[in-house]
């Protein structure tokens, strides 16, 4: 079965990533209004009512927003940690204790797909990146993380697809017009990935199998599209990867549906 990955949104004001297999449709996180995510669901042609469960990677606002809404309106289970369901309680509003899912790090299924938490390094209580697979196909996220440990490359190790952080370029962050707190906070090992720091996981990904890359969570201050692209492309390239032959790579968008991109057979 082959499994479609669609970036829905993709940014520091609102992530939501649909991931389906067969008749499951799953959404990582639901950070933009709930008539917004209707309406980017709309135009992939999916029907709300058909999700089958929110799962949140952590409890910033910008993965959270809509998930009460769309929770209540469509009655769709939402599935977090316990200390992420902690800090988002307040945030989400009135859940139907049916709905409310309380996972830890162990895999688990939702319809067809496996689902596979991973720890990363970021100041939200419990962050995690997710891993999501049906048969041999895998695809991950990882984002929200300031740094990129052994323990998430083996976690990820064996998708074909990956959503990878390209959050800021480092100049244009230093030279930006973030308050220094701000700009230490997303540097720091807790913060986000920088354009750099993602090339060199790109390479590692690689090494281990992973054939694409979607760059994601791309600062609208701190970064372009283009050069969160060649930044990654351009150090890959000079390893000797050929891009969209050997490892196909592209830019998400911030704020509107990217596309939809398959992996697997389509047995
Ligand atoms: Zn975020
Ligand atoms: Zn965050």
């Amino acid at each position: 079965m082959n499994i479609r990955l669609t970036p829905l949104f993709s940014s520091s004001s609102g992530n939501s990533y649909l991931i389906s297999a067969g008749e499951t449709n799953i959404l990582v996180d639901a950070g933009v209004t709930g008539s917004q995510l209707t309406q980017a669901l709309q135009e992939v042609s999916v029907d709300p009512h058909s999700i089958n469960g929110i799962i949140i990677t952590h409890e910033h606002v910008d993965h959270i927003k809509g998930v009460g809404v769309m929770s209540r309106k469509f009655d769709i289970p939402v599935y977090a940690n316990a200390l992420t369901w902690e800090q988002m309680e307040d945030k989400v509003g009135n859940i139907a204790l049916k709905n409310q899912r309380v996972v830890d790090k162990t895999d688990f299924f939702i319809k067809d797909l496996c689902i596979m938490p991973f720890s990363v390094s970021h100041d939200a209580a419990d962050p995690v990146g997710y891993s999501l697979g049906s048969g041999n196909n895998r695809v991950s996220i990882l984002t929200d993380t300031g740094k990129v440990t052994e323990n998430m490359l083996d976690a990820i190790e064996g998708s074909s697809l990956v959503v990878l952080e390209a959050n800021h370029d480092i100049e244009m962050l230093r030279n930006g017009p973030y308050p220094y707190a701000l700009k230490q906070r997303i540097m720091s090992n807790k913060g986000h990935l920088s354009n750099m720091t993602a090339a060199g996981t790109a390479l590692e990904l690689y090494k281990r199998g992973v054939r694409g890359l979607i760059l994601g969570h791309i600062s609208s201050h701190n970064n372009k599209k283009i050069l969160a692209f060649r930044t990654v492309a351009g150090f890959c390239e000079k390893q000797g990867i050929e891009i969209n032959k050997d490892l196909f790579i592209i830019s998400a968008n911030r704020t509107s549906v990217t596309g939809t991109f398959k992996v697997g057979s389509d047995k």
